[in-house]
């Protein structure tokens, strides 16, 4: 069983402003990751390469990659990126119709900026009868992970046992810092019962004090998305860390962050790599899709639905949940607004990466995630 727990659904109709589209591109995807390991696209290609518009395309993708299931984030992070010709709710009823046309294969979480309005009585919603199996964060657009806006979906989160997915590295775009671990560490310790998976186990930068956070918190996971593009003795010796300060790798997820990295680095070569990881079939089963199906099947039981069954629980995808308009966010918070909580500045200006990983020296930038 391959599940990969972290990909995404591009799309020109919800993911961003048309204008936000190629900086992106151009400056994160292109300059940054696929130069990074050697990769010659034109920005014109890897936008069309990202972007998706049919349910079929997914299949082939899990197809092509090896996988067994995927599991989809919708990504609000319009304040960062810019407000596309689609609101929140609508962005997130696309990826649950999805996700229902597949059952089995396609799973999707409930992805909203905790400022909107009702955002917890979406994600209720969404998860009970959309069949939404958990909320994915951003906290880069604008918020901090302990800011009160987000305890209502936390609260949320645990009424209804699903896990929680923020992303959990540096965002090159942002002037802060808002998904340091020290800014989870108030989450985990306010909400011991929240299952949180800290996505990208902090990157190059952060990996340290998130396996603290692993080692510490019951309820702490990550996600191995984007590590694809580090050098495999690299990879190995992070979750070799893992296994000597938490003992195993049971907490660890297998995902891709894909469609960002699949013309790098194709999904397949990734599982192909773990797959020969020198680690027992048990470990690497867990990391595969161990981990990730017992939280599929925990949140199908929490909707009381068998896994798998005919329809997957996804009935009522088309009930009306309310328009959300996204022009409505307010300013952003934490430090920026009076009486919000201070963010951090970035510890470190942000060094892009231009000239690429030395694979043979088995040693990435410091900087590349
Ligand atoms: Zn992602």
């Amino acid at each position: 069983m391959v599940i990969d727990c972290h990909a995404h659904w591009f799309s020109r109709d919800f993911s961003m402003a048309e204008g936000s589209w190629m900086p992106f591109i151009s400056e994160q995807v292109n300059g940054q990751f696929y130069k990074s390991v050697g990769l010659e696209m034109t920005d014109e290609a890897v936008a069309d390469a990202l972007l998706v518009q049919e349910g079929s395309d997914f299949v082939r993708q899990i197809a092509d990659g090896g996988l067994d299931k995927l599991v989809l984030l919708p990504l609000d992070y319009y304040d960062f990126f810019g407000v596309p010709n689609c609101d929140t709710i609508e962005m997130n009823r696309r990826h649950a119709e999805l996700a229902k046309a597949y059952p089995g294969q396609i799973y999707s979480f409930f992805g909203i900026d905790p400022r909107r309005p009702d955002a917890a009585k979406h994600f209720y919603t969404a998860v009970t009868e959309w069949g939404m199996k958990g909320l994915k964060l951003y906290p880069p657009s604008g918020f901090l992970p302990d800011d009160a806006a987000c305890h209502d979906l936390y609260k949320m989160a645990i009424e209804l046992d699903v896990p929680v997915l923020s992303h959990g590295m540096e965002q090159m775009m942002s002037t802060k810092d808002e998904c340091h671990p020290d800014n989870f560490l108030p989450v985990v310790q306010k909400f011991p019962d929240l299952k949180l998976v800290y996505a990208h186990a902090g990157g190059v930068n952060w990996f340290d004090q998130a396996v603290d956070m692993l080692k510490n918190y019951e309820n702490f996971y990550v996600d191995l998305s984007g590590w694809q593009i580090m050098p495999d003795a690299f990879i190995t010796g992070r979750m070799d860390t893992i296994i000597e300060k938490v003992g195993s790798l049971d907490k660890v997820m297998f995902g891709s962050d894909n469609p960002v990295f699949n013309p790098a680095i194709p999904t397949k070569q990734w599982v192909d790599r773990v797959k020969a990881y020198p680690y027992s079939d048990a470990e690497k089963d867990a990391f595969l899709g161990g981990v990730a199906e017992s939280q599929v099947q925990l949140c199908l039981a929490a909707i009381g639905q068998v896994r798998d069954a005919p329809g997957d629980g996804q009935a009522g995808v088309g009930t009306a949940a309310g328009a959300v308009v996204v022009a409505a966010l307010p300013v952003r918070i934490g430090g920026d607004e009076p009486g919000g909580q201070p963010q951090p500045e970035r510890r470190r200006p942000w060094q892009p990466l231009r000239d690429g990983v030395d694979h043979a020296a088995g040693q990435p930038a410091a900087t590349l995630l």
